[in-house]
This record gives C-alpha cells, structure tokens and sequence, in this order.
C-alpha cells in the first residue's frame, strides 16, 4: 500500500489522482467519511458519506483499520472491508489521508507500507491553494490551516518527503518513488 499524507491543500489528492492514471496497478481506497458533500464529488468514489452517527456505531463495530477526527465532528476512516476488498482484486492500494491516519497505517502494515508526505512550499502557498480550490469557508480553511503547523512537524516520520511546489516535478518524482516501491519484490 501507498499512503499520501499532508496538510490540506498541499497537492495530495492531485498527485494520487495522477498516479491512479499512470499505474493501473493501484486502487485508491475509498475513505468513510462524516462531512457533507461537495458540489463534484460522488458518493462511494471520493468517500463514502456516512452521517456522524453511521460513523460512531462504525467505530463501535471495530469496523476501521484507523479513523480520525480530522475536524471537530468530520470524521474520516479507512474500512478494513475496503483493504480486503482491494487486495482481493490483487491490486496495490493508494490512499489519501491525514498525516496521523498515514503513520498510523503505516506502523501497523510496516513494509508493505509506503508512507510519502507532500510538503507544501510554505503554509501561505497553502492557503492561497485552499483559497482557490473554492471548496472551502473561510473558516474551515482557518480550521486547516491552523491544524497545518503541528502536521508540518511530522514529515520527518515519513518514508519519503514530496516537496509539491512545482506540480510537474512533483509529480515526476512521485511516480518514480511508486515505480521504485512497486518493483522492489
Ligand atoms: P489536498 O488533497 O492535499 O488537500 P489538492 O490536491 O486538492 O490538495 O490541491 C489543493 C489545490 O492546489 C487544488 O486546487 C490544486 O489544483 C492546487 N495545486 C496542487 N498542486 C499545486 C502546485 N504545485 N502549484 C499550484 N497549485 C497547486
Ligand atoms: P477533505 O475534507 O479535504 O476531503 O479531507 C480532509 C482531510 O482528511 C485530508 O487531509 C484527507 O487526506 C483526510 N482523510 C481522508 N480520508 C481519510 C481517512 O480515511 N483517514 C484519515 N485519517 N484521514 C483521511
């Protein structure tokens, strides 16, 4: 597995999204997740949008390989059906999630793990990406932004550190470390 992990706004689901054209080999798994929906997204191919209380009785259920609150009250997991059902398929699976939810994954798959954090050139590119996304309030990009410093400090911890401030280098680079990883065994 292949995990994508960064602050908000960082470029993560850009590069995955990339890395899911160029190697039919990998899967992205599907996060549940308990935020509402954005104008674009789809339900059970970004996330699986599960109300709060869906969530919790998940949770109860031992239903997660790992979960997070992200944000107050936004919670977002991994299913562990959702692993099963990717490697059953036999194929590699890509996830994006939050810099936590990635280490977690990671200490409990060890090397059949690869952790990457996509490090934005600084926290002011991040808001001005957030900005121009145009998903997000004004609050909850204060919210993102705010939870980006301690993040930041945790890309030691990763396998491999992205720098994502030219995207096509960026995204060269991370096709090398997926080519690299893919064809180690
Ligand atoms: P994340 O998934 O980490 O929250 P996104 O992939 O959604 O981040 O990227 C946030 C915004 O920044 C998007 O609008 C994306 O098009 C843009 N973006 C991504 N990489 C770059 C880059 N290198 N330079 C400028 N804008 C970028
Ligand atoms: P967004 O609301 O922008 O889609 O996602 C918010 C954050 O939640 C992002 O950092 C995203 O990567 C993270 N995230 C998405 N899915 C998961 C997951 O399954 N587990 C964890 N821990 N974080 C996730």
């Amino acid at each position: 597995m292949i995990i994508f992990s960064a602050p908000s706004g960082a470029g993560k689901t850009t590069i995955v999204q990339h890395l899911l054209k160029v190697f039919p080999e990998l899967e992205f798994s599907v996060s549940a997740c308990s935020r509402p929906m954005r104008k674009g997204e789809t339900n059970g191919v970004d996330y699986y949008f599960i109300s709060l209380e869906e969530f919790k009785e998940k949770i109860k259920n031992n239903e997660f390989a790992e979960y997070e609150e992200v944000y107050k009250d936004n919670y977002y997991g991994t299913l562990k059906s959702e692993i099963e059902h990717i490697w059953k398929k036999g194929k590699h699976i890509i996830f994006d999630m939050d810099v936590m939810g990635g280490l977690n994954l990671r200490l409990q798959f060890g090397e059949n793990a690869l952790a990457i954090f996509v490090m934005p050139p600084s926290i002011e590119h991040l808001e001005q990406r957030l900005n121009s996304r145009e998903t997000e309030t004004p609050e909850s990009i204060a919210r993102r932004i705010g939870k980006a410093e301690q993040e930041l400090k945790k890309a030691e911890l990763f396998d491999k550190i992205i720098l994502n401030d030219n995207l096509e280098h960026a995204l060269d680079e991370a096709e090398k470390i997926v080519f690299d990883f893919l064809n180690k065994k």
